[in-house]
């Protein structure tokens, strides 16, 4: 197809990876899976150009979303350099009834929240110019991030085939009002809407980031796999990923990693954490979850159980990679040699590229046992990244083989 020769191998078949994943580091040395750490950053084999620094953008956005008040707002950095007055750049445009927002004289969005109550559908200038610059900031994060995994495997700045066509991602955060968000390739589009709590105060979905970053992965793994169908297992999987996305992005934030562990005793079960619960506002408002989020990804759903729309089906994907989180966290902790937040990073971060090489080494058709498709190819992603890494994961494997088989991947959603 021309998405493979775009890229300059086959992808799609795990007995002819591309080669580079191969070409570095063959030796697979007895050392201590605390040396990882050391070994992730690898500048030599990245041609990209590294942006100098004192450049980049600065923003602010929501780091979880208005209810989880322990988070609230920070600031963020982009490492791009090439985001215009809207905010606008190569990938992204922003739509809203805001006029376009200009970056300060140091290229920042640095906005500030009013302390005003929130309105729907006439919100308030300032909320809504806030609105604009954290969901297109999210968006972009989460981009960098992807983007960034896909270089890193590759060795070279990817070529992106953009499903939505030869066009920047255009993101709605007021699209109107709805109890949903979603990404769009017809449309080419992100929308968040907003709905009403039953007091009649709204709760603007493009405020969440979870369910921002798992918009944005809905568009990203439409970009890796644009076959895959939005019913059944492929559909589920594609929820599911937009969930570990949001996952993977929170974790991501070494400040977020550090509150998360602080406030759990880095405790990936406990019950009120705020990385497994996706979308905890939204949740409250419609389903009084207080807290647990709409989804949320500690869970104990197994396949035999599952029902088949995608939303419920996908907690089982996404229950079985927390679960090998859970479980690679707790087999690569050691606080007295490396800080749990640093090891909670560094396993994310791992685990974070193994999925996108499980996803990329997949077929194109739409299966309905991509579940366990996906979890067979992570066994190839973890020997990938032992080679790049030089370390044994074969214990991962083993992990990943066991919840696999516990969560019953293979029969999820088609009984
Ligand atoms: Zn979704």
């Amino acid at each position: 197809s021309n998405k493979s020769s775009s890229f300059g191998f086959e992808l799609k078949t795990p007995e002819r990876l591309p080669f580079i994943l191969f070409d570095y580091d063959q030796n697979i040395y007895p050392r201590g899976a605390n040396f990882l750490a050391s070994r992730l950053q690898q500048p030599s084999i990245v041609k990209a150009a590294v942006p100098p620094p004192g450049k980049g953008t600065r923003v602010r956005v929501w780091k979880s979303d208005p209810s989880v008040k322990t988070i609230g707002i920070r600031e963020l950095f982009l490492i791009n350099t090439d985001i215009k007055s809207g905010p606008v750049d190569t990938w992204f445009e922003t739509k809203s009834t805001a006029k376009p927002i200009a970056p300060d004289a140091n290229g920042d969005f640095l906005l500030d929240f009013d302390n005003t109550p929130s309105q729907a559908p006439n919100e308030s200038d300032n909320h809504t110019r806030f609105d604009v610059v954290h969901t297109f900031s999210t968006v972009r994060y989460t981009y960098d991030l992807l983007l960034g995994d896909l270089e890193y495997l590759d060795g070279n700045p990817p070529q992106i085939t953009r499903p939505w066509g030869n066009k920047r991602l255009q993101i709605f955060p007021h699209a109107g009002e709805d109890a949903n968000a979603y990404y769009s390739r017809e449309e080419g589009a992100l929308k968040f809407f907003f709905t009403k709590r039953k007091d009649g105060t709204p709760i603007f979905l493009c405020r969440s980031l979870d369910v921002v970053a798992h918009e944005a992965g809905h568009s990203f793994l439409d970009i890796l796999q644009p076959q895959w169908r939005s019913d059944g297992q492929t559909g589920g999987f594609h929820e599911a990923f937009g969930d570990l996305c949001s996952l993977f992005v929170l974790i991501s934030m070494a400040d977020i990693a550090d509150l998360f562990v602080t406030l759990t005793k880095a405790n990936l079960r406990d019950p009120n954490n705020f990385l497994s619960a996706v979308g905890e506002e939204f949740g409250d408002a419609l389903f009084n979850n207080k807290g647990k989020g709409l989804r949320n990804l500690s869970n104990d759903l197994i396949g035999s159980k599952a029902q088949p729309e995608v939303h419920a089906l996908s907690l089982v994907f996404s229950g079985f990679y927390y679960d090998v989180l859970v479980d690679v966290f707790a087999l690569e902790r050691n606080p007295a040699i490396k800080g749990d937040t640093d090891t909670l990073l560094d396993v994310a971060t791992i685990l974070r590229r193994a999925l996108i090489i499980a996803i990329r080494v997949s077929s194109e058709s739409s299966t309905q046992t991509k579940f366990q498709e996906l979890a067979t190819n992570l066994e190839t992603a973890f020997e990938t990244l032992s080679r790049r890494l030089g370390v044994n994961l074969s214990s991962w494997t083993e992990i990943v083989r066991k919840h696999a088989k516990a969560r019953e991947l293979s029969i999820a959603g088609l009984s």
